[in-house]
């Protein structure tokens, strides 16, 4: 990824919250999927269709999430974000979501004191609220500003996503979906809007759609030099 890059993207800020998720969960249409190393979950995005001024995965994440807004942007919680970076040397502009890329060597999971921060064995890098006592420290080490800290108390919260005041959270690729065999409501926004910018599924599973795009496109990591592993892939972005 160039220096251009790697100054823009991160300079935006991250909102992010904790999440208590269970290491294996029921889903709410009644399925219950196990969290195994059989799967990978993950995302390609597609930054050469990621349509300007829509905002549609992010509105949707609010939604679906229950992230009010305090009319504080600065620790407003915001799970995902759309970035818009400039190359330098030829002045294309490309736009792009930016949320936890969920990393296989994941920073703020070695940080955490408590283990809050843990790895689920489908790739998911979830915080467990119970155990969060705060510190931030996996704020400061995550280098894609993906978590936030949640500073007020939370009201009519999203029966799958339980926030706490105190605690850290980030995106879970909406996991109450995921486990009842859904997909993330970011991805389904997307498409609903017409763009098809974002592609969810099983990179372990060499017949899922997800895989194979891997396998026939470039797609890259942000911040490959950092070798973090990430379950979000990207598609017309320039490493
Ligand atoms: S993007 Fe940040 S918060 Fe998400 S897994 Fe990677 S290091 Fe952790
Ligand atoms: S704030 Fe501290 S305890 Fe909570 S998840 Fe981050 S590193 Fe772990």
């Amino acid at each position: 990824m160039n220096s251009v890059f790697s100054r823009r993207v991160f300079l935006h800020a991250a909102a992010c919250t904790f999440i208590l998720v269970q290491g294996k969960a029921l889903g709410t249409a009644g399925k219950a999927f196990a969290a195994t190393p059989k799967t990978r979950w993950g995302l390609i995005v597609d930054a050469r269709r990621c349509a300007n001024e829509c905002a549609a995965c992010v509105d949707a994440c609010v939604r679906e999430n229950a992230l009010h807004s305090h009319d504080r942007p600065a620790t407003d919680a915001r799970w995902i974000r759309k970035v818009r970076v400039t190359d330098k040397t030829t002045g294309f502009v490309s736009r792009f979501p930016v949320m936890c890329q969920h990393c296989a060597s994941a920073e703020c999971v070695r940080v955490c004191p408590t283990g809050a921060s843990y790895r689920r064995e489908d790739g998911l890098v979830l915080v467990n609220r119970h155990l969060c006592i705060g510190c931030r420290y996996c704020m400061l080490a995550c280098p894609y500003k993906a978590r936030g800290f949640v500073h007020e108390k939370t009201s009519k919260q999203a029966p799958g996503s339980p926030r706490g005041m105190g605690t850290v959270e980030a995106c879970t690729l909406c996991v109450h979906r995921i486990d009842a065999g859904g997909r993330p409501a970011c991805v389904e926004a997307c498409a609903k809007a017409g763009h098809g910018a974002m592609l969810f599924g099983n990179f372990n599973d060499p017949t899922d759609p997800l895989a194979k795009r891997a396998v026939a496109f470039a797609v890259t990591a942000l911040r490959p030099e950092l070798h973090t592993d990430p379950g979000v892939r990207y598609q017309g972005v320039t490493p």
